[in-house]
């Protein structure tokens, strides 16, 4: 199917690898003009090379006083994917203070600031738009070890619910997509936990993992 977002500014969070990663080279491929955020600076380097013209921004989007610098006169942005997210696994009896913030700060608190931006910027301009929240299945189901990770998940899920509520009235659309494992960075270290990947395996029809060739 051939999209065109030609004429459309978007915003990619997590832009270095991954899902992330791909996503800007879809909306650069459709003719989107694409701002790429992440928090390795190689990463932006060799994507500004693979997708000439796009608009890199470095910034640990779990610091909101850096985000709000680096992301504060943006400038006009029509479709939003907030992508970007860590997994810090431990069980549930030793889940620290450090890793639980630092989950929460980058899964979802930045999730509502940088939407908080973009949708200020549409509303502003009186634009239709579209916000994209990348959570996961394990906002609902229950996977061990995932207690800070999949918390932001299912918090996600409720959030975009909110943000859909209140944002469709300025014709700004909000939605979630909820993938399974799929072999990118991260997805390659979560795998390595072989009992539960196989048991998953098991519930796939093509009994294999998506994989990104891209990482
Ligand atoms: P990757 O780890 O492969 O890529 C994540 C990208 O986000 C990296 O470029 C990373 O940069 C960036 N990022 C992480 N933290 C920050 C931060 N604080 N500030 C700015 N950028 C940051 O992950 P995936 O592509 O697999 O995952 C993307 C999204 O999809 C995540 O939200 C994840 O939870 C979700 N997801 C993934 C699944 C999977 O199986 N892969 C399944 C379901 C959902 P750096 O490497 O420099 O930290």
């Amino acid at each position: 199917m051939q999209i065109n977002f030609s004429g459309l500014r978007a915003l990619v969070t997590g832009a270095g690898k991954g899902f992330g990663r791909d996503t800007v080279k879809a909306l650069h491929d459709s003719g989107a003009q694409v701002v790429a955020v992440s928090r390795t600076n190689e990463d932006l380097v060799s994507l500004s090379k693979e997708c000439p013209g796009i608009e890199p921004v470095c910034v640990d989007l779990g610091d909101w006083e850096a985000t709000e610098r680096a992301l504060g006169n943006i400038g006009p942005i029509d479709l939003l994917v907030n992508n970007a997210g860590v997994l810090l696994e431990q069980p549930f009896l030793e889940v620290s203070k450090e890793a639980f913030d630092r989950t929460i700060n980058v899964n979802l608190r930045s999730v509502i600031q940088v939407s908080q931006m973009v949708a200020k910027g549409m509303i502003a301009r009186g634009v239709p738009g579209s916000i994209v929240n990348v959570s996961s299945m394990v906002s609902r189901a229950a996977v061990i070890n995932l207690t800070s990770y999949s918390s932001t998940k299912g918090a996600m899920d409720m959030l975009t619910k909110i943000m859909a509520l209140e944002l469709g009235p300025h014709k700004i659309r909000v939605n979630t997509v909820n993938p399974t494992l799929v072999l990118t960075h991260m997805g390659r270290k979560f795998a390595t936990n072989v009992e539960f990947a196989n048991a998953l395996k098991e519930r796939i029809p093509l009994k294999k993992f998506a994989e990104n060739h891209r990482i």
